[in-house]
């Protein structure tokens, strides 16, 4: 029998993930927020090496505390979305989110109050208005389809749209921001890729978290996807306990890279409700990409970014290495802590 993704409090305590003491929290919990925990990921958190991957996807009565700093919206996303469908906030690119669900859910989740079992994703009118919108803006460059993740459709329904985007001259490249290499790799498979492909430069952008996500079954699907020639990166979330040091990043960060996959962005956890449990302090994860630069290659650095509430988008929040001192001399800190007097000796930007 083909093995289900366990949705409920009965599913939870069968695989022992919870105990019969905590159903009553975790029944509340989920009547808030949707749990998903495909086979794949059941079987890595109830593994030996299931460290950082156990709380990112198994409920906690933590979920219920919420506070003044959080929000439903904490990334301001209502703000820039003139249709639904569609999140518009930089000139060149936007977001087209097709569906509202994903194959699992995670705790921590930005989204969360909007992806979850259920939720109904774009009618074929409301797709269709949303790729008219697109159409219609040749300022837009790249189309980003994200959370709810798209690779959870099927690759009929995802050809159709790689085929509408291929057709409008404008749009140069197609991104996809998705889970489900890590956490359902069955679903990787020749069909879906080949329905990719239809696109001459899709970009694949991978959310994980700690290196015991990438089991030998991942790594299996992320060589298909690379040598089906998609450029394959990373984008991380810095969650307390479960990545903020800098032994897991830097496994994370290298065992990405042996498997072709770019870190590109570690987030500053959002202020989404419920959450506190999993947020570090922007400090810690200024300390945290200190210590990896340098001593860790240049290819394992993504950039520390913050999403702002309100709408105003990502931000690098990385730390800062420069003070200027005088008008050309500024003093940097080395990688090892040392300060350094730079003396910036070019000609003047109006010089002829
Ligand atoms: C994150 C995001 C993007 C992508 O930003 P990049 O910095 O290009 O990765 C685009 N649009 C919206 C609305 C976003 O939230
Ligand atoms: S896959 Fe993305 S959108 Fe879906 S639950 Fe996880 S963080 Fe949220």
């Amino acid at each position: 029998m083909k093995r289900q993704t366990v949705r409920d409090v009965k599913g939870l305590m069968e695989n022992s993930v919870i105990s019969p003491e905590q159903s009553d929290d975790i029944s509340q919990v989920i009547r808030k927020f949707s749990v998903a925990i495909t086979p794949h990921v059941m079987d890595t958190i109830t593994s030996a090496e299931n460290a950082g991957v156990f709380e990112q996807f198994v409920p906690s009565a933590a979920e219920l505390e919420e506070t003044s700093a959080e929000s439903s919206d904490p990334i301001g996303d209502h703000a820039h979305s003139p249709l639904p469908g569609i999140i518009h906030r930089y000139e060149d690119r936007v977001l087209l989110n097709v569906v509202q669900t994903c194959a699992v859910y995670c705790r921590y989740c930005f989204r969360r109050e909007n992806v979850g079992s259920g939720n109904a994703g774009l009618t074929p009118s409301q797709l269709d208005s949303a790729l008219d919108y697109i159409r219609a803006d040749k300022k837009l460059w790249e189309v980003i389809l994200s959370g709810g993740d798209p690779l959870t459709l099927s690759p009929r329904r995802l050809s159709h749209i790689i085929e509408e985007l291929k057709g409008m001259e404008h749009i140069g490249i197609v991104r996809f921001h998705t889970r489900v290499p890590t956490v359902a790799p069955d679903k990787i498979n020749d069909e879906l890729i080949a329905a990719l492909k239809q696109h001459p430069a899709v970009y694949l952008i991978l959310h994980v978290n700690h290196p015991d996500e990438l089991t030998p079954q991942v790594c299996e699907k992320l060589a298909l996807l690379a040598d089906a020639g998609i450029p394959l990166l990373s984008q991380s979330v810095l969650l307390r306990n479960i990545n903020d040091n800098v032994d897991v990043l830097t496994r994370l960060f290298r065992k990405l890279l042996v498997n072709r996959v770019k870190p590109y962005y570690l987030h500053h956890g959002d202020l989404a409700k419920g959450t506190r449990h999993f947020r570090t302090s922007i400090e810690q994860g200024q300390a945290l990409m200190k210590e990896l630069r340098g001593p860790v290659s240049g290819l394992c650095q993504p950039h520390y970014v913050l999403d702002l509430p309100g709408g105003a988008g990502k931000v690098p929040i990385g730390p800062q290495y420069l003070t200027t001192t005088s008008e050309n001399t500024h003093r940097v800190e080395d990688v090892s802590g040392c300060s350094h007097l730079y003396v910036d000796d070019c000609l003047p930007v109006d010089a002829g």
